[in-house]
């Protein structure tokens, strides 16, 4: 595998070209959520080396526990009949639901920003043929680890660990 030099920071040496733009956006994305006094989590949807859909976590500004980023993403990019050839990008590990869309709308594979704050479904979407690439950023890391030190709660919330 060639490796190309990358304008993120990257805490892997290697940078896949061309996923890199797509990852920008979808952490633009997670910026935009933040500066609306919600979760840092951005997400795109490609095709055609095109994005054709993107959104981030509504969870807090929606008061709508279903709005992540990904499927914020997917609702954003419309009917858009056959998803055969498109790639999610998100800055964080789908979870469960969102990996399940994910299987069940026939998405093959899902480039993620890093999976160290939050492993996710990984291996669900493995197993059913989804090409899984974590680029590991630390940039993606920083942003949800400043998040979480700020608002502890909203995170358990968000990851279904609130103890009460
Ligand atoms: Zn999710």
């Amino acid at each position: 595998m060639e490796t190309t030099p990358c304008s993120l920071a990257l805490t892997s040496s290697l940078c896949l070209a061309g996923d890199d733009i797509f990852m920008k956006s979808a952490i633009e994305e997670a910026r935009k959520g933040h500066e609306e006094g919600g979760i840092p989590i951005g997400s795109v949807l490609v095709k055609d080396n095109q994005i054709i859909g993107a959104g981030h976590n509504k969870r807090i500004q929606d008061n709508n526990p279903v709005m992540h980023a990904e499927t914020d993403c997917l609702h954003n990019a419309g009917r858009i009949g056959s998803y055969k050839g498109t790639t999610l990008y998100s800055t964080l590990m789908p979870c469960f639901f969102c990996a399940g869309a994910v299987v069940q709308f026939g998405i093959k594979k899902v480039v993620v920003g890093e999976s160290k704050t939050f492993s996710g479904a990984k291996e669900f979407m493995q197993s059913h043929g989804v090409e899984v690439i974590d680029l590991d950023l630390l940039e993606c890391k920083q942003m949800m680890d400043a998040y979480i030190q700020a608002n502890p709660k909203v995170w358990s919330e968000d990851i279904g660990e609130l103890e009460e």
